[in-house]
């Protein structure tokens, strides 16, 4: 999520129905979502309910037992996002997890972001404890993991892309998991002899680390809680942009990622990333065909977050342009969708007025 969405500052919230389901049998319900605390539609006198709005994904700091009763009071589903690999306010305490470029020096805070080593097992162990202790003592639905990447701001038109994390946590394991032994007397040395003579091996094993990182956090949440979902907020991209920079710098391997979660949100925020309208739709469907998702499936599932906020500093999002992607996030294979922010869409009359139109008639 944007910096904006920093710690304790943005909530965000869905929606999500009833019944259904097989591959053959009814569709599955339409969830309808909001991103944001929903405080921010009920201190305007709004109705979630009202709105058609059926579930809300809300940051993990803050959740509270009575945002909880009033949202199930609504009808609506109940998500926690849960920041993962964000260093952001960690590393600055524990410089052993900062994450380390191939030459041998820290990677700087890009323009918001900051990312810490996947492989530091103390911020491992420190991570999964809280989300164990949010997911024992809530009763959410579900929790959507945020940031679960390698050190690298993608939310942007031309992301900040470097190459971590060379630190000796990840130099060892990398050795231990591939059988490689990188040559050379400094990081520098190690890290141009693994570029340029195994690559792909490299590559690979950082996404399996990423993997590990969701198969990690997905025990602990279906410990707690067998039935609910576990979700990712992905960068969305295709396997080929920026010369294949989900593999090569992000970690995320389409073919062994998404396997970790039950539903995986796409976040085509447009005007942050300087597209069109028209590929948030056009993303989605191929996102679709790229992970074989079926509108009905009850294993993978696409939900989307399309972009209702205005960057005062940047793009402004109409109220028709928010139709057209909020209309693209929804259309099949997506069998759900939230948009960024709630704030956005409580703020701004007309935009409330095409979610609440276009959810009361997910397929118009
Ligand atoms: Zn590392």
């Amino acid at each position: 999520m944007l910096s904006l969405f920093a710690p304790g500052v943005l909530v965000a919230a869905s929606l999500i129905s009833v019944a259904a389901v097989t591959e053959s049998g009814p569709q599955p319900p339409v969830v309808r979502g909001i991103y944001g605390s929903p405080q921010e539609f009920w201190q305007k006198g709004m109705s979630l309910r009202d709105h058609h709005v059926n579930a809300i994904f809300v940051h993990y700091s803050a959740i509270d037992e009575e945002t909880i009763r009033r949202a199930h009071e609504e009808g609506c589903r109940v998500y926690a996002e849960f920041a993962t690999l964000n260093g952001d306010g960690y590393v600055e305490k524990h410089p052993e997890a900062w994450p380390v470029d191939e030459t041998g020096q820290e990677s700087p805070r890009q323009l918001w972001f900051m990312g810490v080593c996947p492989t530091d097992e103390v911020f491992l162990r420190y991570r999964l404890e809280a989300l164990e202790k949010l997911v024992s003592r809530y009763d959410l639905d579900g929790v959507w993991l945020d940031y679960l990447h390698w050190h690298n701001q993608f939310e942007e038109p031309k992301p900040i892309l470097v190459r971590t994390c060379f630190n000796e946590s990840c130099l060892k394991r990398f050795e231990k998991e591939t059988g490689l032994r990188p040559e050379g007397a400094t990081i520098a040395e190690k890290a141009k002899w693994i570029l340029a003579r195994h690559e792909k091996q490299w590559n690979d094993w950082r996404c399996s680390v990423t993997a590990d990182w969701a198969a990690k956090c997905r025990e602990v949440l279906k410990r707690h809680r067998p039935r609910a979902l576990l979700g990712n907020y992905q960068c969305p991209w295709t396997d080929e942009e920026f010369d294949r920079a989900l593999w090569r710098y992000m970690g995320i391997d389409l073919n062994r990622l998404p396997r970790q979660f039950d539903i995986v949100s796409p976040m085509v925020y447009h005007g942050r990333m300087g597209r069109p309208a028209g590929w948030v739709g056009e993303y989605v469907e191929w996102l679709g065909k790229r992970l074989k998702v079926r509108p009905a499936s009850r294993k993978l599932r696409i939900w989307p977050i399309v972009q209702a906020w205005s960057d005062p500093e940047g793009h402004a999002v109409s109220a028709e342009e928010f139709r057209r992607v909020l209309q693209g996030g929804m259309a099949p294979p997506a069998s759900g969708v939230m948009m960024f922010t709630t704030g956005a869409v409580a703020s701004e009359p007309e935009k409330a007025a095409t979610m609440k139109e276009l959810y009361r008639s997910p397929t118009k």
